[in-house]
């Protein structure tokens, strides 16, 4: 190979040389340049990962604290649960849930040892609402369907059949509720043992409705029963019939056979109703020998009067103790709701009316009254009656007529009888009537005041003016019953400064008819204070003499209507004659009442009778005409009647 060739190679080969050595250099500076772009890569991999670590730590952190968290809450989820199950233990409880779209219950608690019923999902809700009380059943179910629509809460008690079959006492409660199922409707609820509490409940409000003689409803248990049936009937316009029952002179059964048999009569009388349970929606006790009886709606008032007067045959004879008979008059008054009374103060007035009614024609027995037009005018009158009264005592606008009573030797009249009177009456009621509406109504007690008041202030007059007159007062059984008239009396006597001798009490017999050993602490009182005792309208009513021997009685006054027939029936002189008698031997002096023929007269001097007093003499006169009597008297012991021109 030349020279050339060779220089020529060599510089090939130094270029070539040069060319891989700046290549190598390129190469190394290309792998520093990377090599530190990987450093920067590792450098800020590491930082991702320190940064990831960190946020690993802290959830970490958060998670172990929620865990914590969880595990607290699910304990304490426990322990509700079982708190709750201790409750439902404790309270004898069941919780149930009723779902509507599948109409199934799920049933927990105590229901196995309550119900019988072990805790399950999904019963049928029909063999749940079995098990309740056939008279319960629906009340339950009706709860329910207001629940549903209209979000109304359930409250209620129900009987529900136990583990052994025998039905007791729940309070159920329940809700509306969506939180179990958004998709299908529930009432979830508890159902509560409260069987002795209702028990005691029951037993406390049978006590306080019911008539512990007689076992029957009481006024109270009346009243609520009747107000119900009133807003059902009414709403549905129905009508029914009441009837008032009231057993004539019961006083006299306990009088003659003793309280205990009294007692055992009002029971019996009570089970005779109950026998007519078929016809009856409620029979009541009202007050001693009061009853009454609500009819069923559909019961027409005919029908109803039949079996009034059913009852009334069936006591015609009763049986009581030792065999002994005994036969009950009964008063009894029927009316209609709504007709004669849309509450029941005035249905009560209006049956009361006709009971009234009946027992006034007493000598007929026992009576069954329907109230009627008649009776409402008559009811009508007495409510005139009695508001004008009320403003006639408010303004003291009474007067006293003044009968004067004769003594039966000398012809000179020896004391008078105070009658009340009232100018503005103008002859529209009569005084009986008046009188009677007070007693009624209470108004004597005002009324009976004034008399007093006002016989008083005569009495000292007649004093005054030398006048030695006794004047008979009227005063009612009422007075008598609420009043305490010995005080009313001695503070009069003290203020007019009377003399007791010349004060006559006259009472009716219907006094006997109030405790009589009261009555004999009041009535010896006054007859303590000097004071002359009187029975008014002697055998019209209720006494005996046995009665009037256990009274300080100074005077017996033989009622008009024996009087009447004293000349013309034998049998009423007759008993006229035994009156005056038997009042002689007992010591009682006798004014015969009501005398108004010459033949009365004769009979009854010959008989003895101690005092005469009516029209025959005179009737009833003013205070000033009673003086001129007395100076008349004085002078010409003649028949009185024949000088007086006006009578009041
Ligand atoms: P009473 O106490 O039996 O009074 C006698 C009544 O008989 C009086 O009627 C009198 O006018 C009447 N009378 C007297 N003699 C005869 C007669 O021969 N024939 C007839 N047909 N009647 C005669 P009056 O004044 O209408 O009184 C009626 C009743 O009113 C009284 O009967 C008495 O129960 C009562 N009353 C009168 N005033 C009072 C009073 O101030 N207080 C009380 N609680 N009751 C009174
Ligand atoms: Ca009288
Ligand atoms: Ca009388």
């Amino acid at each position: 190979m030349s020279e050339n060739n060779v220089n020529i190679e060599l510089s090939y080969l130094r270029k070539k040389v040069g060319r891989e050595k700046s290549a190598r250099m390129q190469a190394e500076l290309l792998l520093e340049s990377k090599s530190t772009e990987l450093f920067d890569i590792n450098r800020r991999l590491q930082d991702a990962n320190q940064h990831l670590d960190v946020i690993v730590a802290r959830r970490t952190k958060a998670l172990k604290a929620t865990t914590q968290r969880v595990e607290v809450t699910s304990e304490e989820l426990q322990n509700t649960v079982n708190r709750l199950n201790l409750v439902l233990d404790i309270a004898n409880a069941v919780t149930w849930l009723f779902n509507v779209r599948n109409q199934t219950m799920d049933i927990a608690g105590k229901s196995e040892s309550l119900l019988g019923i072990e805790p399950t999902k999904a019963i049928p809700a029909d063999t749940v609402l079995s098990r309740i009380h056939e008279n319960d059943r629906k009340e339950l179910i009706e709860g329910l369907s207001l629940a549903l629509k209209k979000g109304e809460a359930i409250n209620l008690r129900c009987r529900l059949m136990s583990r052994n079959g025998s039905y007791r006492w729940f309070l159920i409660n329940g809700e509306l509720s969506s939180l179990v199922s958004k998709r299908s409707l529930c009432v979830i609820g508890s159902c509560i043992e409260m069987h002795e509490q209702v028990e005691r409940e029951r037993e406390v409000w049978n006590i306080a409705n019911h008539d512990t003689l007689t076992g029957l409803p009481n006024r109270n248990y009346f009243e609520t029963q009747f107000s119900a049936l009133a807003e059902e009937s009414f709403s549905s316009s129905e009508s029914f019939t009441i009837a008032l029952i009231d057993i004539n002179d019961f006083t006299q059964i306990n009088d003659t056979y003793g309280y205990s048999m009294g007692d055992g009569v009002l029971r019996d009388f009570a089970d005779i109703l109950r026998g007519y349970s078929e016809y009856t929606h409620h029979v009541a006790r009202l007050s001693g020998d009061e009853y009454i009886v609500i009819f069923k709606t559909n019961l027409a008032i005919w029908s109803a009067h039949e079996l009034c007067q059913k009852v009334i045959d069936r006591c015609v004879n009763i049986s009581i103790q030792n065999g002994e008979r005994l036969g009950l008059n009964l008063s009894m008054g029927l009316a209609v709701f709504p007709k004669d009374g849309r509450v029941l103060d005035d249905l009560m007035q209006s049956v009361y009316s006709a009971m009234q009614d009946g027992k006034q024609k007493k000598h007929i027995g026992s009576s069954c009254v329907l109230y009627n037009a008649a009776i409402e005018r008559e009811r009508f009158r007495e409510k005139d009656i009695r508001s004008a009264l009320k403003a006639a005592i408010k303004s003291k606008s009474f007067d006293l007529a003044f009968q004067p009573i004769m003594c039966n030797q000398s012809k000179y009249f020896v004391g008078s009888e105070a009658l009340f009177r009232w100018p503005d009456m103008d002859g529209k009621w009569g005084v009986q009537e008046v009188i009677d509406v007070a007693e009624n109504s209470g108004l004597i007690l005002d009324l009976g005041e004034q008399v007093i008041e006002m016989a008083f202030a005569k009495i000292s007059h007649l004093n005054e003016i030398g006048v030695k007159k006794w004047m008979a007062i009227n005063i009612s059984p009422l007075q008598f019953q609420l009043q305490d008239v010995p005080q009313i009396i001695s503070k009069a006597l003290i203020k007019y400064n009377v003399d007791p001798a010349m004060l006559v009490v006259e009472v009716t017999e219907n006094i006997f008819l109030e405790n009589i050993n009261r009555v004999a602490d009041i009535l010896n009182q006054l007859s303590k204070m000097g004071i002359t005792i009187a029975i008014d309208d002697f055998g019209s009513g209720y006494s005996s003499l046995r009665y009037v021997q256990m009274l300080p009685i100074d005077k017996i006054k033989i009622d008009k209507a024996f009087v009447d027939h004293v000349g013309s029936s034998i049998e009423s002189q007759g008993i006229v004659k035994a009156v005056i008698d038997m009042s002689h031997s007992m010591g009682y002096k006798v004014v015969a009442e009501g005398v108004e023929t010459e033949g009365q007269l004769e009979v009854l001097k010959d008989m003895g009778c101690d005092y005469i007093q009516g029209y025959y003499y005179s009737k009833p006169v003013s205070f000033d005409e009673l003086i001129q009597l007395d100076d008349f008297s004085k002078n010409t012991p003649l028949v009185l009647k024949t000088h007086l021109g006006r009578t009041l």
